[in-house]
């Protein structure tokens, strides 16, 4: 099937020429027709199938006639976060540039002045955060009621920010006959009982299975036993594995674990940059451009802040913290192996994170291969276990105030406004101050290995630990093996 099958108009196979692609992607080539129909449509559909453009594509053809009235959007697509809202954005200039339709962004952090100046002017396409678009609701410069077409995009993460009773009052604002977009990287319980609230006869579409990880990206657990330097230690080594990255993004599940792992990169001579919901809009997007062109190399980001970054080019991804809400997962790798590219994603998992571990195999549903590091301590699933929610710390300084515990907070608290509603798991626990890069300083000048302590003996590539772990293998890897995977394996 090619794009002039599916009922666009000229000037937008122009435009999709223009960008470059040559075929639909499945999620474009099933929600197009339907969407054009002017039926509801539910999307099943991950962040790198070309979600974006199937629906910003027939939203262009089908707002290309009537005319945008002061202050009463046409059409309002619901996001999430700011990043996502600007590609969003880009979509509609990409594909939009031989149509006239006027957009305007509502998003935190950027001027309610310049804002509502777009709005009055009349704007076709109204793209905007919930916390924001509700605040410009309250202050009477805008009205919905004249907005026939709704897309709320990444609505699982909606549920998961507590931004779901801001859209449910931002919903009742507009014409009940509307046509509905919904889409949602996961389609849990929850997020099927709000797209029975609010689709009528939908078409559903589903182009992946439940929370699939991206089948181009090639995954590794590593299992290492320590605190937040030793962890900083084994990433390093497993860069240094990797070659010489040019495009990575590493997640960490707190804001201020992002500044501490930023700064010690930095220390080491990496080129990277923190991206998290703390930052200005400004010096966020100036960072987001830098790490596009490639002047900065290493992406260091909360889950917030990197939701549905579409750069096509990263190689790896790298999860310095096991995500606390497992779904996260399947959003970091999917920066990765994009656009048919290939990829990497690495986790690095201590004893702590085994539950959240388990969590995340079980929602993936398949096996991740499982490996140690060579000159470090790893852990087994039976040491994890018998634990029973007893901390172990290494007795290392930097350890020993480690907000670790603090980090399994549940992401459901809204907060008044965008521009502080990034990074709700972490926002509360922001009271330590652990290693930073003065510790790192002093850890750089030191051969990393010399600080390590040896609990037992690391098993060799290749072979299992010998461990009762049948069905865990763990293997090692030196700075010269260029892979590790052993066989597939999921964590009991
Ligand atoms: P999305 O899932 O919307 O974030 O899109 C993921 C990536 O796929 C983006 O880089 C898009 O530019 C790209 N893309 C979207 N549609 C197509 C297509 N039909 N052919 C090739 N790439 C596409």
């Amino acid at each position: 099937m090619s794009f002039s099958d599916l009922g666009l108009n000229p000037k937008l196979l122009q435009a999709v020429e223009d960008v470059g692609y040559t075929t639909p992607t499945p999620i474009q080539e099933q929600a197009i027709p339907y969407v054009l129909m002017g039926r509801d449509v539910m999307g099943c559909a991950q962040t790198g199938t070309g979600k974006t453009a199937s629906f910003t594509l027939p939203m262009i053809e089908m707002l290309s006639s009537g005319r945008a009235r002061a202050r009463m959007p046409r059409s309002l697509i619901l996001t999430p976060t700011r990043e996502l809202a600007h590609q969003i954005s880009e979509n509609f200039e990409n594909y939009g540039k031989y149509s006239k339709l006027s957009k305007a962004l509502l998003i935190g952090g950027s001027s309610f002045a310049e804002q509502t100046k777009l709005l009055e002017r009349g704007v076709d396409v109204l793209i905007a955060t919930p916390g924001r678009l509700l605040d410009l609701f309250e202050r009477g410069k805008i009205m919905l009621v004249d907005t026939k077409l709704l897309v709320i995009d990444e609505a699982d993460r909606m549920l998961d920010m507590g931004f779901i009773p801001d859209v449910e009052k931002i919903v009742s604002l507009l014409p009940p006959l509307r046509q509905t977009l919904f889409f949602s990287a996961t389609m849990a319980p929850e997020i099927r009982k709000l797209s029975d609230k609010f689709l009528s006869n939908p078409k559903e579409i589903s182009v992946t299975k439940q929370a699939s990880t991206a089948e181009t990206v090639e995954q590794t657990i590593i299992k290492i036993d320590g605190g937040p330097k030793e962890k900083r230690e084994a990433l390093r080594q497993i860069m240094a594995s990797e070659g010489e990255i040019q495009s990575a993004i590493l997640f960490c599940n707190r804001k201020k674990d992002v500044d501490i792992l930023n700064k010690s990169l930095n220390v080491h001579g990496f080129s990277a940059a923190a991206l998290h919901g703390d930052m200005v809009q400004s010096s966020r997007m100036e960072t987001l451009s830098d790490f596009k062109e490639g002047k900065v190399k290493l992406l260091v980001c909360s889950d917030v802040a990197a939701r549905g970054l579409d750069i096509p080019a990263v190689s790896h991804v790298f999860n310095f913290d096991v995500p606390v809400n497992p779904e996260d997962y399947v959003h970091r790798i999917g920066r990765t192996g994009r656009a048919g590219r290939e990829g990497k994603a690495f986790t690095i998992a201590t004893i702590e994170d085994y539950k959240g571990l388990r969590n995340v195999l079980t929602t993936i549903n398949s096996g991740i291969p499982v490996v140690s590091l060579e000159g470090f301590d790893s852990w087994t699933d039976e040491e994890a276990a018998s634990l029973k929610g007893r901390r172990r710390r290494r007795p290392t300084k930097v350890t020993a105030k480690s907000s670790d515990a603090k980090e399994t907070k549940p992401s459901r608290r809204r907060k008044k406004s965008d521009d502080v509603a990034e990074d709700v798991s972490s926002e509360a626990t922001a009271t330590t101050a652990v290693d930073s890069g003065a510790d790192e300083k002093r850890s750089a000048k030191k051969p990393v290995r010399a600080t390590r302590r040896k609990t037992r003996p690391t098993a060799v590539i290749g072979e299992r630990e010998p461990s009762s772990e049948p069905s865990n293998p763990t293997s090692s890897f030196g700075d010269h093996t260029p892979a590790f995977i052993l066989r597939e394996a999921k964590v009991a």
